[in-house]
C-alpha cells in the first residue's frame, strides 16, 4: 500500500514522537515509523528506567542510614525483583501515555523498520519511506513531502570488549538485570557511567570506575568533577582516572578481569561483571542514506542550523545528529524541525542554553560555560560559589555536600555558566537556564526572593557571591 503524508518521521523516540505531536498541533498530516516501542531509548532503556532504579537505590541507602534521622529500622532488605517491577510499571504507564498521545493527535504509527528510498515511481526526489513491517505483512510505502530522521543511538562498545550480555554489559542489559552482581567494573566515568556507579553502590554493589580522562565527568566544570569524585569515593566507590583500559585484555569466566595502564603501570581489575559505558553510536545503518545526498560526519548525520540534511526536505534530529545526546535536546530539535517545515519564523537553537543533569547521588547539573571554557574564550571571569552546608534545608535533608557556582563576565556582567552539585540540583538548574535565556545578571538573580528554607537559596547566595555579597558566608 502507498499513502501520502506531509511528514514521515523515522524513529519514535523522544525526538520523533514529540515532533509528531507538534506536527499534529500544526495540522500537518504525519506518520511515525517505529521498529521497537514508541518512546525510544529514553522511555524504555534510558532516562526513565534508570531514574526509577536510582530512586529505589536512594531509598535503600536512606533506609540503611535511617538512624541519622532518628528512625530505627531493624534491617533494610532489598527486594530487587520488586525494584525491577516498580521500574517496569512506571515505564509501562508512560508508554501507554505516549501511545494515547499518538491516537489523540491522529498520528499514524507504523510498527516496522523505516528506510528511505531514492527517486522512484512515487516521487522524483529521494524520501519515499519503505516500512518493513514488524508483523511480517507486506511493506508499506509512505510518500511524504518531508521526512525527519530520528533513529537515535545505541551503546558503543570497544573493539575487543564486545558486549556479550552476560559478563560484559551495556546499559541496556544492566537495566534488565534480574539479580545484582556483587561487584562491577564500569569502563567510562561519563554521565551514564557515574549514574550507574552511584546507583549500584547505593544498592550495595562493589563498584570500580575506570576513566580514561584525568577526571570523571570531564565535560563538566572541573570543580564539579573534583567534588563528585570526592563524594563518590566517600561512598566507597573506587575511581581510577587516567586509566587506559586495554579492551582486548578482558577475560571472562566466573569472574571478569580487565587491565588498564595507570600512571605507566599495568593494573588488572577483577569483578563479576563489566559495564561498558563509553558513549553512544548513531543509528545510521540500513536506513537508506546511500539513496540520498545526506552526509554522515564522524558517524553522525550532518545537518544545518535548521536541522536540514543535504536533502533540504529531509531533516534529522536527536541522538542521530550527535552533539548533546539528551532527551530534552532531541524533543526540542523535533519541535524546531517541524516548525521550520511549517514555515514558522524561528531562530536556530542556542545549544549554550541547554541544561545538563546527572542524577547520581549527589546530583550535578549545569548550564553554559565551565570556568575553563569561559577563560579559553577570553572572558575575564568573576565567580560566586556557595556551599550547601550553609543552607538550612540541605541540613534538614541530611545532604549538605556540594555547592552552586556561578561564572559571570566581569565586563558585561552576563552569566556565562552555572554549575551545581548537591541535593536536588537537577530540579533547580532550570532557574539558571531561565536566567540565561532572559539575560539576567547575577545581581538580578540575587535580588530574586528565594523562599526559605529551600535548597534554591544556594542559587541566590551564589549569585550574590559573584560580587562578594553573599549573606551567609
Ligand atoms: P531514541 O530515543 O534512541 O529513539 C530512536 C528510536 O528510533 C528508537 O525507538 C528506535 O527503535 C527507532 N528506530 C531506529 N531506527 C529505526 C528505523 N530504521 N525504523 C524505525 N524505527 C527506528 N537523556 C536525558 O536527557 N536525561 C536522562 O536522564 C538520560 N538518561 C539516560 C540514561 C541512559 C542509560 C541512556 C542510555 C540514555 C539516557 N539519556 C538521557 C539519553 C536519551 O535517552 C537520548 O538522548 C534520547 O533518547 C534521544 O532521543 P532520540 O529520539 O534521538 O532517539
Amino acid at each position: 500500500m502507498a499513502e501520502e503524508y506531509d511528514l514521515v518521521i523515522i524513529g519514535g523516540g523522544t525526538g520523533g514522537y514529540v515532533a509528531a505531536i507538534r506536527a499534529s498541533q500544526l495540522g500537518i498530516k504525519t506518520a511515525i515509523v517505529e521498529k521497537g516501542k514508541i518512546g525510544g531509548t529514553c522511555l524504555h532503556r534510558g532516562c526513565i528506567p534508570s531514574k526509577a532504579l536510582l530512586r529505589s537505590a536512594e531509598v535503600f541507602a536512606t533506609a540503611k542510614n535511617a538512624e541519622e534521622f532518628g528512625v530505627e529500622i531493624s534491617e533494610a532488605v532489598l527486594n530487587f525483583t520488586k525494584v525491577q517491577q516498580r521500574k517496569q510499571a512506571i515505564v509501562d504507564q508512560l508508554h501507554k501515555g505516549v501511545q494515547h498521545l499518538m491516537k489523540q493527535g491522529k498520528i499514524d504509527v507504523f510498527d516496522g523498520f523505516g528506510r528511505i528510498l531514492g527517486p522512484s515511481i512515487f516521487s522524483p526526489m529521494p524520501g519515499t519511506v519503505s516500512v518493513e513491517m514488524t508483523d511480517g505483512t507486506e511493506n508499506e510505502m509512505l510518500i511524504p513531502k518531508n521526512v525527519i530522521v530520528a533513529t537515535g543511538s545505541r551503546p558503543r562498545s570497544l573493539p575487543g570488549l564486545e558486549i556479550d550480555g552476560k559478563h560484559i554489559l551495556s546499559s541496556d542489559e544492566t537495566l534488565e538485570l534480574e539479580e545484582l552482581p556483587k561487584s562491577i567494573i564500569i569502563v567510562g566515568g561519563g554521565v551514564i557511567g557515574i549514574e550507574w556507579a552511584s546507583m549500584l553502590n547505593d544498592f550495595g554493589v562493589e563498584v570500580t570506575v575506570l576513566e580514561y580522562a584525568d577526571r570523571i565527568i570531564p565535560t563538566e566544570d572541573s570543580d564539579v568533577s573534583k567534588e563528585m569524585e570526592k563524594l563518590l569515593k566517600k561512598k566507597g566507590i573506587s575511581i581510577v582516572t587516567s586509566a587506559k583500559v586495554d579492551p582486548e585484555s578482558a577475560s571472562t569466566g566466573d569472574k571478569v578481569s580487565i587491565s588498564a595502564e595507570v600512571k605507566g603501570e599495568t593494573v588488572t581489575y577483577t569483578a563479576e561483571k563489566i559495564l561498558v559505558s563509553v558513549g553512544r553510536s548513531a543509528n545510521t545503518e540500513g536506513i537508506g542514506l546511500e539513496n540520498t545526498d545526506i552526509q554522515v560526519e564522524n558517524g553522525f548525520i550532518k545537518v544545518n542550523n535548521k536541522l536540514q540534511t543535504k536533502e533540504s526536505h529531509i531533516y534529522a534530529i536527536g541522538d542521530v545528529i550527535g552533539g548533546l545526546q539528551l532527551a530534552h535536546v532531541a524533543s526540542h530539535e523535533g519541535i524546531h524541525a517541524v516548525e521550520h517545515i511549517a514555515n514558522m519564523d524561528i531562530d536556530p537553537i542556542d545549544y549554550s542554553l541547554v541544561s545538563k543533569c546527572i542524577y547520581s547521588s549527589p546530583e550535578a547539573a549545569s548550564v553554559g560555560l565551565t570556568e575553563q571554557q569561559a577563560k579559553d574564550e577570553g572572558y575575564n571571569v568573576k565567580v560566586g560559589k556557595f556551599p550547601f552546608k550553609a543552607i538550612g534545608k540541605a541540613l534538614v535533608f541530611g545532604k549538605s555536600d556540594g555547592f552552586v557556582k556561578i561564572i559571570a563576565d566581569k565586563a558585561s556582567n552576563d552569566i556565562l555558566g552555572v554549575h551545581m552539585i548537591g541535593p536536588h540540583v537537577t530540579d533547580m538548574i532550570s532557574e539558571a537556564g531561565l536566567a540565561k535565556v532572559l539575560d539576567a545578571t547575577p545581581w538580578e538573580v540575587g535580588q530574586t526572593i528565594h523562599p526559605h528554607p529551600t535548597l534554591s537559596e544556594a542559587i541566590g547566595e551564589a549569585a550574590l557571591a559573584v560580587d562578594g555579597k553573599a549573606i551567609h558566608s
